[in-house]
């Protein structure tokens, strides 16, 4: 990956509040890279950025929006991974609470695993990732090699 990143952020609806106010606290970091979100947790990323920086240049900066994820935008993400357009994905999903798309939650997790994306499910990775060197420059994340699975005999 290289140094402007692709990051994901989605936040089921008990972890919104926690996910705008963690923008709000990274906001200037956020901006040096491309942000993709599910519908709704996009929307209120680019309400948080539109009181920090102003309507117009938030519109520039162009924050992708997806579906909803019960919609499907969990899916499209974890279809984005799997092309090489997300390299980081902010995920805060709620532990209390069952999910009408909760198989979609876990395939988003387990393709993020599969293909070595780093993955903060809670604030304090979240700070912990945004935080680190590795932000600001390229990156080769190591590949496992499942050629084992690809070429097996059926
Ligand atoms: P939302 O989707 O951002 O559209 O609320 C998040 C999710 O439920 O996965």
């Amino acid at each position: 990956m290289e140094e402007t990143k692709n990051i994901a952020l989605v936040a089921h609806d008990n972890c919104k509040k926690d996910l705008t106010e963690w923008v709000n606290w990274n906001w200037n970091l956020l901006l040096n890279h491309k942000l993709i979100c599910t519908g709704t947790t996009g929307k209120l990323v680019e309400k948080a950025l539109m009181k920090k920086l102003g309507k117009e240049n938030v519109l520039q900066y162009k924050v992708i929006k997806l579906k909803s994820g019960p919609f499907g935008g969990d899916q499209q993400l974890g279809a984005m991974i799997v092309d090489g357009q997300v390299d980081i994905l902010i995920f805060f999903w709620d532990p209390m609470q069952p999910h009408p798309h909760d198989v979609d939650v876990k395939a988003l997790l387990r393709i993020s695993v599969l293909y070595n994306i780093p993955t903060a499910c809670n604030r304090s990775t979240a700070d912990f990732l945004i935080s680190s060197q590795l932000m600001s420059e390229n990156y080769e994340a190591v590949k496992r090699d499942f050629s084992y699975y690809l070429n097996r005999k059926v």
